[in-house]
């Protein structure tokens, strides 16, 4: 594997990391994954543009131009030949003595990347899957993309070891979103979300779907819901970079409507694929 550290492409052998990066400390820093269908990077400009932003909101200025950045993702891509998979970008706000202030004067932020094949979670996307309810005790500025996912890591291993693919986060019973994905119902015909707020992250993929609603016609309210709600709905389904439109079958255990995928979401699954760039079926 070719990776991107300190301004260079190299291989894995000799790579290193100063021990005083502040991603290692305190997860000091943001980060983001773009996923690559037939060797073409999908939606790179949104996430390198919410990269920025995630960049901005924890005042951290990252040394490249949004352009550049893009070049470096793409060249990942070539060096590595990734037909279908990821590129991986962190910027951290660099390695001084553990202090928890910003460094003064400034140090230069740690930018790395790599690129590598993964290819599509077709047993989900085909058959659903389970998700279990968490408590979403996360602190309030989910939405910056930080490396900061201790909330995220252990809400997903709750569910992992309940059988599940995916936590249902949910704050005093309303649901904000999965540990690293969106979460969508649908009743009547209509998709409800968790609106854009500081309690999630506005995913690409949430975006993307919600543009398709519209091109197919689908209403959506961008509205919360409890997870007794959830219960209720006709279908569920998650979203992510790498889950793309996921059905959800059961929560908790219990399926969700009678557990068979909704019709709603295989219409935005299919809407979802004729717009992936060149596919190429891994
Ligand atoms: N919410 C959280 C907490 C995430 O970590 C992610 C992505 O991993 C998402 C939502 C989905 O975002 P995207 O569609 O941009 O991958």
């Amino acid at each position: 594997t070719v990776y991107f550290i300190d301004g260079q492409f190299t291989e894995r052998d000799g790579l290193a990391i100063s021990i005083d990066d502040r991603g290692y400390y305190f997860g000091d820093g943001v980060y983001e994954v773009i996923k690559v269908y037939g060797g073409e990077l999908y939606t790179a400009e949104e996430h390198i543009d919410r990269l920025f932003q995630s960049a901005t909101k924890i005042k951290m200025t990252i040394p490249y131009a949004e352009v550049q950045l893009m070049e470096i993702a793409r060249e990942l891509v070539a060096k590595n030949n990734i037909l279908v998979g990821h590129v991986y970008i962190q910027v951290t706000r660099g390695s001084a003595p553990r202090m928890h202030q910003f460094p003064d004067p400034t140090v230069p932020p740690v930018v790395t990347g790599y690129a590598i094949n993964n290819p599509r979670p077709m047993m989900g996307i085909e058959n659903g899957v389970g998700v279990k309810s968490v408590a979403d005790v996360r602190w309030l500025r989910c939405d910056i993309k930080s490396l900061n996912l201790l909330g995220n890591v252990l809400a997903k291993q709750e569910a992992h070891e309940a059988g599940c693919i995916e936590a249902l986060l949910h704050r005093d019973g309303v649901v904000t979103e999965g540990s690293a994905s969106n979460m969508f119902g649908v009743k009547g015909g209509t998709v409800y979300t968790h609106p854009v707020t500081n309690l999630i992250l506005n995913g690409i993929t949430r975006q993307v779907v919600l543009g398709l609603c519209e091109e197919q016609g689908i209403p959506v309210v961008e509205k919360s819901f409890t997870i007794d709600e959830a219960f209720e709905m006709d279908e569920f389904f998650l979203t992510s970079t790498t889950s793309e439109v996921t059905p959800v079958i059961s929560i908790d255990g219990r399926p969700v409507s009678s557990g068979i995928l909704g019709p709603l979401t295989m219409k935005l699954q299919k809407a979802f694929s004729s717009q992936i760039p060149s596919f190429i079926a891994d």
